[in-house]
């Protein structure tokens, strides 16, 4: 072994145990839960601002079901607020589905977007189901 493995086995060992700690201390209550989760929903968008790292995609980006099933485990962590942020979130098909989920589930719901995809019907669907 190079000193350079031998380095990076150092660092692989530390990070698992600061992740063991961390687990460890959540489950006694030592941790509290992050008040707020912002989720990169998307690496996808309709702008190619220049400052910008989005456009493309993030290769296997989470399903409705998986993104789901975060949510509910957020709820029972005690998370208050999921922002649902990209690229561009509203490109997501499943996108007014996850919000309404999230704000049924207990979450104050908001979400960052560039509105270019924005219709006045859409707004009022998503004024209805954000709780923010
Ligand atoms: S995610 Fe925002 S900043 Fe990035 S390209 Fe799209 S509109 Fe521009």
């Amino acid at each position: 072994m190079n000193s350079y493995e031998l380095l990076l086995l150092v660092f692989k060992v530390e990070a698992k145990i600061v992740s063991s700690n961390i687990d460890l201390l959540y489950a006694h209550g030592k941790v509290n839960p992050p008040n707020t989760v912002v989720w990169d929903s998307t690496k996808k968008c309709n702008l190619d601002c220049i400052h910008c790292g989005s456009g493309g995609n993030y290769g296997e980006e989470l399903s409705t079901e998986e993104i789901k099933n975060i949510i509910d485990q957020f709820s029972s962590f005690g998370v208050k607020h999921f922002q649902i942020t990209g690229g561009e979130p509203l490109l997501r098909a499943d996108f007014i589905d996850i919000l309404e989920y999230a704000g049924k589930r207990g979450l104050k719901t908001s979400f960052a977007s560039n509105v270019t995809a924005l219709t006045k019907t859409r707004q009022n669907q998503y004024q209805k189901r954000m709780s923010l």
